[in-house]
């Protein structure tokens, strides 16, 4: 079967849209593609909604796309149902005739009349119930006592999962009875207008699939802080545009003519699956725009931000694992720091400010200690308080002890005090339900203590990401081995293996690899089979032994990146089976330069972090250099009193003077003479391994 292009998720409403204001449990809809969701669309009534879904029906057909339309509703009634009601055991006889039934304006719809309606043709105690409307309405239940149901309760699909409310019951919280009332009409129209096929009723030929979800399958409620429906929707688009077409297609097996089903039910595995698959990148994710020769620095680290996404699939973990890990979400306080008010201070507590003069206040029994539950202190009182310790009932302002006289079961000290004084407000760091972290950030250890300290259990973080590093070179021996004349030891793979540790990520060593084509594609393989990102260095320019960059271009996803940048070569960026590659000049000190320069942030990128900007700083220049315009350059450099100073040779295969240095000076694209003392911008190594 041939894929979907387009996902849509759409969690339905079935109540009016009568407020002032937008309800937060209206229509929520969201759009996905190729494992990416968009953000979660808004629609406060079906008018809207069917508006909405006409244009994107519309613009995706005229595209050419596929769309898979899910929506949160049955698209059938329990069996016997349709026939009872139209004569017709066909699904579809139902929509027909809900749609030239149901009235339905944003503010008012017939459904409780039209179910009492249909109630009184099968006895009027049922199938039917719940009216949320003040009048009675003559054959419909209130409640279920006195409710007789002449049709099954739930459908084969309710019967086979946990808490699936049954489309009977028109109202209360998490019931569907209205949702399938006023959504059927809907699709019914959208059936008829575009090229669409509903599931599992008719084969998913056309270029529209509409399938019932129940988001509640497989997902809860959702972050804190977030509201569900538009989490839920978003998840669920994501989730199903992650899904392969093998999957997809068993999903899809299912034999449910009359009462429909539940898109996935019984496949619950495989949706958790694809939840925790982030996108993939497309194998033109590093194609540039044509005419394009030189690429700039900035514009270079700009491409790279748009275009490279995390990668790494994502879990729930005890917030004590979490260390060293990417978080997924934003996290929100499960409890304020402080939890309760307390003293800053060692001191004695009682209520309200005092004005200027001495002050002299009775003492009452005991004291107050950190981790005491808090007390309460008579008016007028003062009592011994110390540091941390919760302000007993009654105590607002903290007087310092070495302010105070003790004596005969009094203190005095001088005034004035503020309000308040030396004490800290509940939640004065973090309030409870308050974003506490971004996603996007490395859990420290700082964010641990945070996270301990706000009651947060456990936090999604991402998986690490693996960096696979591979050599080439005819030239190149194992640190270790025998040394023939005419070969040199590969210094560039234990450089890289490193550097990707100190960044955070999970090194693979995958070797050397001599200047071979079918040596190096079958080695890419095996690295693509594991890694992330696979980082090579060596051949990776457009010369005769360049084979990095020749077998990218003949797997067709390889873009030779020519980057105003010294030291440096082209950078070669490309896709291999799905995983991409980052391919760095051999000489070492390029290598190394544009490791960090470039793959650090686009590791960075993949593995679910912020981007990060090297942050550098200006000082002045202990050395003269004169620079052409045209290329950012790159100097080994250092800070000695104050000043940068830069590596004697520039040359790129001087390694030593990589040691040597703390960091890079960093000149502009433009012309610059420098003499000593000229303000030059330095970024010290430790900025790139963050
Ligand atoms: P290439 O980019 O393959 O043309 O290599 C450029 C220069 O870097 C040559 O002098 C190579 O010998 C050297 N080189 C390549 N790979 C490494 C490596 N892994 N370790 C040290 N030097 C290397
Ligand atoms: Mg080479």
């Amino acid at each position: 079967m041939k894929g979907f292009d387009t996902i849509v998720m759409v969690d339905w409403s079935g109540g009016n849209d009568t407020g002032k204001t937008p309800r937060a449990d209206a229509i929520w809809a969201c759009v996905a593609r190729q494992g990416r969701a968009e953000e979660p669309v808004y629609l406060r009534n079906r008018a809207q909604a069917e508006d909405w879904l006409v244009e994107l029906f519309e613009a995706e057909t005229r595209a050419g796309n596929r769309v898979l339309a899910g929506f949160d509703f049955p698209f059938g009634y329990p069996r016997g149902f349709a026939q009872a009601l139209t004569g017709r055991d066909d699904p579809f006889a139902v929509w027909a005739w809900l749609e030239e039934q149901i009235e339905d304006t944003p503010h008012a719809s017939n459904r409780f009349d039209l179910a009492a309606g249909i109630n009184q043709r099968f006895g009027g105690k049922g199938p039917f119930w719940f009216n949320a409307l003040k009048r009675d309405i003559e054959g419909l239940p209130r409640r279920k006592d006195g409710y007789e149901n002449p049709f099954p309760e739930k459908r084969a699909a309710e019967e086979a999962t946990k808490g699936a409310f049954s489309c009977w019951q028109l109202g209360g919280t998490g019931a569907v009875g209205s949702q399938v009332l006023m959504g059927l009409p809907v699709l019914s129209r959208l059936r008829k207008r575009f090229d669409v096929a509903v599931w599992p009723f008719e084969p998913l030929t056309g270029q529209i699939a509409f399938v019932e979800i129940w988001p509640s399958l497989t997902l809860g409620a959702g972050p804190l802080g977030q509201i569900k429906d538009a989490w839920q929707v978003q998840e669920v688009a994501r989730m199903v545009s992650n899904i392969g077409s093998d999957v997809l297609a068993r999903i899809l097996e299912v034999d449910a003519p009359e009462e429909g089903w539940i898109f996935g039910l019984g496949h619950e595995a495989d949706l958790r699956h694809a939840a925790a698959q982030p996108p993939k990148l497309t194998n033109d994710c590093f194609a540039l725009p044509p005419g394009v020769h030189w690429t700039p620095v900035r514009e270079t680290l700009d491409m790279l931000r748009a275009r490279l996404s995390p990668v790494t699939p994502v879990s729930t973990v005890p917030v004590g694992a979490a260390t060293g890990r990417i978080l997924a979400h934003e996290v929100m306080a499960q409890r304020s720091n402080p939890p309760l008010p307390n003293t800053a201070v060692d001191g004695y507590g009682f209520a309200g400010g005092k004005a200027a003069g001495v002050h002299r206040m009775p003492l009452a029994e005991g004291r107050a200690a950190a981790g005491d539950a808090p007390g309460v202190v008579p008016q007028g009182h003062a009592v011994r308080i110390l540091t941390g310790a919760a302000l007993p009932g009654g105590v607002d302002t903290v007087v310092l002890q070495e302010d105070v006289t003790l004596s005969e079961g009094h203190i005095a000290f001088r005034g004035p005090i503020k309000p308040g004084a030396n004490t800290r407000r509940a939640g004065e760091d973090v309030q409870e339900g308050a974003k506490a972290l971004e996603k996007g950030i490395r859990v420290g250890a700082a964010e641990a203590a945070l996270l301990a300290a706000i009651g947060v259990r456990e936090v999604a973080v991402h998986a690490p990401l693996q960096v696979a590093v591979l050599s080439t070179g005819a030239e190149l021996v194992q640190a270790g081995d025998a040394a023939q004349p005419g070969q040199i030891f590969d210094a560039n793979r234990p450089m890289l293996l490193e550097l990707i540790r100190a960044c955070g990520h999970v090194p693979l060593d995958m070797g050397i690899v001599p200047d071979d084509r079918a040596l190096l594609a079958q080695r890419l393989d095996l690295a693509a089979g594991r890694a992330d990102l696979i980082l090579t260095s060596g051949g990776a320019s457009a010369g005769d032994e360049d084979h990095v960059s020749a077998l990218l271009r003949e797997a067709g996803a390889m873009t030779l990146w020519r980057i105003a940048v010294k030291p440096g070569r082209p950078l070669a960026l490309g896709m291999w089976a799905g995983t991409p590659v980052f391919g760095l000049p051999g000489n070492p000190v390029a290598a190394m330069t544009c490791a960090m320069i470039f793959a650090a942030p686009a590791m960075a990128r993949l593995a679910g972090q912020d981007w990060q900007e090297p942050q550098g700083f200006d000082v002045p220049a202990g050395f003269s250099k004169r620079k052409k315009a045209g290329r950012t350059e790159y100097l080994r450099a250092r800070i000695r009193d104050g000043q940068a100073e830069v590596f004697g040779s520039e040359g790129s295969g001087r390694i030593s003077g990589l040691s040597w240095a703390e960091g890079f000076v960093e000149l502009p694209d433009a012309a610059v003479e420098i003499t000593t003392g000229t303000m030059v911008r330095y970024i010290p190594f430790g900025s790139f391994s963050m």
